[in-house]
């Protein structure tokens, strides 16, 4: 049985706390906001008073916090973690804070001698409640293994994302792509609602094809991921269907943002002469406009 800190008892940190003590850990709960850490008691933990007593000879110390400045204070300040974590102790971030600025945080526990493993959350709280997280572990591997069997208790995903600061930066990618998602949804069920189709028609059509399937389960796989850039749907046809889209939403007054910046990159694929290509030869024109090596 493990001491743990746990610091930032919320919607994410409360029930996570919860599952390490199910698990049989004693978890020392603190949060500024005094009713989360009593909720903590009733659930049958300890409260802390300050971060630094949360740390002070525990085994592992969790941070489940809104931002930076909120991690900082509760590791650096006065009362922080950082002054009571032994040495020999583990210090995990499950936030979502930016990847350059939790090297900052890294650099500086590693500079009193103290380990750190990043560790944010994909999924829900839903999935946090019920113990069905996906946990994307950036650290060293031996402080991964430390912290891996409490992990096991927050989630049923737990993904290797490479080494210390890749946890953060996988986040970063997986929640572009999903708050993205969310938008250009948004935009294909309002041109559906504009249009005047049934929106069960649009989403039992859209659940169909790739639309709602994903890329990287569809269309991608045995095409540029495979190098293979012989068209199943070629650059110019998409240029031409995004273009009918952006025509007929301009008829009936629905912005599409993300189709509008998405022509750009169809228009530069064509530029380069890539037009009978298959239209997810996006990726490496995109790699190449960005500096980075394409896939093929
Ligand atoms: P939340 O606001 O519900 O919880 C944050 C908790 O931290 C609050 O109880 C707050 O009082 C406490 N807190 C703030 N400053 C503090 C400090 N200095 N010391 C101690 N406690 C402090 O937020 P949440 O939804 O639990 O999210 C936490 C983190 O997890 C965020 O970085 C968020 O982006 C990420 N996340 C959230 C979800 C989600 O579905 N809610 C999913 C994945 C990741």
């Amino acid at each position: 049985m493990a001491t743990i800190g746990y610091i930032g008892l919320g919607t994410m940190g409360l029930p996570m706390a919860g599952h390490l003590m199910a698990g049989g850990h004693d978890v020392r709960g603190y949060d500024v906001v005094a009713e989360a850490v009593e909720a903590h008691v009733a659930g049958g933990g300890t409260a802390a008073a300050s971060p630094a007593e949360a740390a002070d000879g525990a085994d592992f110390i969790f941070t489940m916090l809104p931002n930076t400045p909120h991690i900082r204070s509760a590791l650096f300040d006065d009362d922080g973690a950082a002054k009571t974590m032994r040495k020999d102790a583990l210090y995990i971030d499950m936030s979502t804070i930016n990847p350059i600025e939790s090297d900052g945080i890294r650099a500086d526990m590693g500079a009193l001698g103290l380990s750190m493993v990043d560790a944010p959350v994909g999924r829900t709280s839903a999935a946090a409640r019920a113990g069905k997280s996906l946990i994307m572990v950036g650290g060293d591997k031996a402080d991964n293994e430390r912290a891996y069997p409490l992990f096991e208790l927050l989630g049923d995903t737990i993904v290797d994302c490479g080494g210390p600061g890749m946890g953060h930066r996988m986040k970063v990618v997986n929640n572009y792509m999903t708050t993205v998602m969310t938008v250009v949804t948004a935009e294909a069920l309002t041109l559906s609602d504009a249009v005047g189709l049934n929106r069960d028609t649009s989403l039992e059509v859209m659940r169909g094809t790739p639309a709602g399937q994903g890329c990287m389960n569809t269309t991608y796989p045995d095409r540029v991921l495979n190098k293979d850039l012989t068209p199943n749907f070629m650059i110019d046809l998409a240029n031409k269907d995004v273009g009918l889209a952006l025509a007929l939403a301009d008829a009936v007054n629905v912005p599409l943002n993300t189709g509008a910046a998405a022509r750009q990159i169809y228009a530069v694929a064509r530029a380069q002469g890539r037009g009978r290509e298959d239209w997810t030869a996006v990726y490496p024109v995109l790699q190449g406009l960005s500096g980075v090596d394409p896939i093929c």
